[in-house]
């Protein structure tokens, strides 16, 4: 195969891509996120990737796991679930973090799987596709999955590190799996099982602390809900979520909700 087709992702592509509010629109034609994120163990897991897919675009968060108390406390405008399968009318998926990796959390896996809409998969949910070999399920599925691995989540679906050619890499992952994979890094890339990738420009290390992938993947999953394809999705939230780290560094030490939190002034900032 010859050079990928490669590209920086810009903020004119953000401006292109973002879905525009319109005297009609409502909750549901804004899109319905769904949430499957966090456990009873790691509560916080799901209140960050709450966080981050509320100050998406949609218009509507179903959060649907082990950690209802605490979600609703921190964000009231959620409906909750305990299963995936009790959420109705969700257009796109985020599932792994703190979910854990017994059979309860493969059985809510499969049903994110099932459900005919795109999904983010992260974290918990690449070790249970793993080691559920669940990986071929995404071969035949017809909706777009996202999965958003860093080095180690990398290392634990391919059998190897990314290596320096980390467009290679991404691009290998994505055409095995079938997915668009984000390869999280200082420059994030993106992969797309046809051979086309992005370069994320925005990242910045503040981003290195515990937490931050979680409001990556939720606002992730709000863009897909939206109606982005899964790679221009990848990108925008990639470049948005660089810009909040930048955006949340300017108060000082940056944890992950000071990253969620500056997400709504740098997205105020689109058109
Ligand atoms: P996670 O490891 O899942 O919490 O995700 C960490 C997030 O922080 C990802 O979005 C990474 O791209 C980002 N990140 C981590 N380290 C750096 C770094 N040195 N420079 C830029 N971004 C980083
Ligand atoms: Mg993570």
């Amino acid at each position: 195969r010859g050079t990928p087709a490669l590209r920086v992702t810009e903020w004119s592509d953000l401006v292109d891509w973002w879905p525009r509010l319109g005297a009609s629109s409502e909750k549901y034609s804004r899109g319905v996120v769904g949430v499957a994120t966090g456990s009873a163990t790691y509560p916080g897991a799901a209140v960050l990737s709450v966080s981050g897919a509320l100050a998406g675009p949609t218009g509507m968060v179903r959060y649907a796991g082990g950690a209802r108390a605490e979600v609703l406390h921190q964000h009231p405008s959620v409906i909750a679930t305990d299963r995936v399968a009790a959420s109705g009318r969700v257009q796109a998926w985020v599932c792994g973090s703190g979910l854990g990796t017994g059979e309860e959390s493969a059985a809510e896996l499969r049903a994110v799987l099932a459900a005919p809409v795109p999904a983010v998969l992260d974290a918990d949910a690449l070790t249970l596709l793993v080691d559920g070999k669940l990986a071929d399920r995404l071969r035949g599925r017809d909706a777009p999955i996202v999965v958003t691995p860093h080095d180690r989540e990398y290392a634990r679906l391919c059998g190897e590190t990314p290596g320096a050619d980390r467009v290679g890499a991404a691009l290998r992952l994505a055409a095995w799996m079938n997915a668009v994979v984000l390869l999280k890094g200082d420059r994030t890339i993106i992969g797309t099982p046809d051979g086309r990738a992005y370069v994320n420009p925005t990242g910045t290390p503040v981003l290195a602390t515990g937490g931050t992938g979680d409001v990556l993947a939720g606002l992730l999953g709000s863009l897909l809900a939206a109606g982005l394809a899964p790679e221009r999705a990848a990108a925008a939230a990639a470049y948005l979520h660089g810009l909040a780290g930048r955006e949340a560094a300017r108060g000082g030490p940056v944890t992950a909700p000071d990253v969620a939190t500056a997400l709504r002034p740098v997205l105020a900032r689109l058109p």
